[in-house]
């Protein structure tokens, strides 16, 4: 045996690093590791208030957090312009991680850098819990300054007051936060009556002449033997600001629905309208309400985020809530509309035409939910592959798992015709074992299969193979002739890459990132 055999450059197994820039990850294997603002987009997409296989809640918080803080040491410009960009693509699932991002860009830096966080926290910061959600992360890394009050002030100040008069009485206190507290904390001047006597309202709870007309219908309708239907109708009341006792009757929903229902509003009320008897399986609301559902502009204006249609069509369809609340009888046309309002909750997806090779990560460490999400990292990628599926003609997915019981890798037999929860059934059947990320590349040389790009969607917690899977791109496109490309789907908010940040032929994406079938169509087609 010649030992000097044993020292390879072209072939490292995972369990040792192939380049001096790799470090290990949590599964002991190495992989390449992401800068700072890669891994932000990933934290603000994807969120960490869920664990990984490997690491705690606390843990990954704690690491995304010195990450922003760091990020607002030394390049706070990006942090602010990141976190905006999140917020008005919706890119996200959940607002949180970019309301605490926020709040630390309002903490962290100069002072001209602090106000320019505060600036533009009428963008971010768009309803009433996500100002509840603000002031609380906000008491976490700084007291409230004249900047913080000046920038409250103006939350109150600067909007519509009917548009204020709505976010004041729809949430009324959330997170241990009323308006009342801070309109305290931070004294709004109002200039016109109506937005005075609005905030006479908040503090003190008087109702004048100028009081905004919405807060007479709410007080109305929190009267005994009010007829909350006709006041619905005419002021224009949301269902959070019904008492509880009309929000059990038939025709309070019938007057919300006429009224038109918010989207996200109406996708989590479709359970309680179909035990009301409002979407039957012929007439009724149903057709009415599913043309709304999978209507592309409102899912646009609404920014309703893919990944919580994809929960909502799950729910609705299994007939049952999450953590016992309830059952009911899904009625299919609404569970086939929350179908094709995923697809249209991405917007225009433009092709590549690229030969495109799928590759599902569905090892053990893949079944964990994402973001305390009710979904599993690989059911999300069963999904996202679905999407690219439907856009680019020439395109197959291939679900992997290295090792134990015997290395797999195998065509997954989904298609975007088929329906979400099917779909989602079937991966979170499959087998799993160890986790191999050069298989796709390996498995694509052995069948002489033609590939221009292959998109990977894992946690980046590969160990187990014999080579890594930089090494195994590099093999593919030596032994095809291709110059293929690589695409990361992270899954989870770790640091760890599979990509190598030097070959511009690979890219890293953010899982949730309601982009990600348009970043890898742009990356594939080549700029
Ligand atoms: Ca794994």
């Amino acid at each position: 045996m010649d030992i000097l055999r044993a020292f390879n450059l072209r072939r490292t197994p995972q369990s040792q690093p192939a380049d001096a820039r790799q470090q290990p990850n949590s599964a002991g294997g190495y992989t390449f590791v992401l800068d700072d603002a890669a891994r932000l987009r990933r934290f603000l997409t994807l969120g960490t208030d869920g664990a990984t296989y490997y690491t705690s809640a606390h843990e990954l918080t704690r690491q995304n957090a010195e990450c922003v803080v760091r990020m607002a040491e030394t390049d706070h410009a990006t942090l602010v312009r990141t976190l905006v960009d999140v917020s008005l693509r919706g890119a996200a699932p959940k607002v949180n991680p970019t309301l605490f991002a926020l709040a630390i860009a309002a903490s962290i830096g100069t002072d001209e850098e602090k106000r320019e966080a505060l600036a533009v926290l009428p963008q971010v910061v768009r309803t009433g819990t996500h100002l509840f959600l603000f002031a609380g992360y906000v008491e976490q890394f700084r007291g409230w300054g004249r900047g913080l009050r000046r920038a409250v002030a103006s939350w109150y100040a600067d909007r519509d007051v009917d548009a204020l008069a709505y976010q004041a009485v729809k949430y009324r206190q959330r997170e241990g936060w009323s308006h009342r507290d801070l309109l305290r904390l931070a004294h709004p001047v109002a200039t016109e009556d109506s937005r005075r006597a609005l905030f006479d309202w908040i503090v003190r709870g008087s109702v004048g002449e100028a009081t905004p007309r919405l807060v007479e219908g709410f007080l109305k309708a929190s009267e005994p033997g009010a007829d909350v239907a006709a006041l619905v109708g005419e002021y224009g009341l949301s269902w959070e600001m019904l008492p509880d006792a009309a929000l059990a009757e038939p025709g309070v929903w019938e007057a919300l629905l006429a009224k038109g229902m918010p989207q996200t509003a109406l996708m989590r009320q479709l359970p309680r309208l179909t035990n009301l008897g409002l979407l039957p399986p012929l007439g009724g609301w149903t057709s009415r309400v599913a043309e709304q559902l999978r209507d592309p502009e409102r899912l646009r204006k609404a920014r309703v985020h893919p990944v919580n249609v994809l929960i909502a069509q799950r729910t609705y369809a299994s007939g049952r809530g999450a953590r016992g609340s309830g059952t009911w009888t899904p009625t299919p046309a609404v569970v086939d509309a929350l179908d094709a309002a995923f697809f249209a909750a991405f917007g225009a997806v433009e092709p590549s035409g690229k030969r495109t090779f799928l590759g599902l990560d569905v090892s053990g460490s893949m079944t964990v939910p994402i973001s305390n999400l009710p979904i599993s990292a690989r059911e999300a990628s069963a999904a996202l592959a679905l999407v690219q599926l439907a856009t680019e003609p020439e395109a197959a997915a291939f679900g992997f798992t290295g090792g134990w019981p015997a290395t797999a890798i195998n065509p997954l037999s989904i298609s975007p015709r088929q329906r979400l929860d099917d779909v989602l059934s079937y991966v979170s059947g499959l087998a799993f074992g160890r986790t191999d990320c050069a298989l796709p590349m390996l498995y694509a040389r052995d069948k002489g299969l033609e590939v221009d790009t292959f998109v990977v969607y894992t946690d980046n917690e590969t160990w187990f193979g014999d080579v890594h899977p930089h090494q195994a791109l590099r093999e593919y496109r030596e032994a095809s002739g291709i110059d293929a490309k690589l695409v990361v789907v992270g899954m989870t908010a770790t640091n760890f890459s599979i990509a190598d940040p030097d070959d511009a032929g690979m890219l890293d994406v953010a899982g949730f990132d309601q982009a990600v079938p348009n970043l890898i169509a742009e990356f594939s087609r080549g700029l």
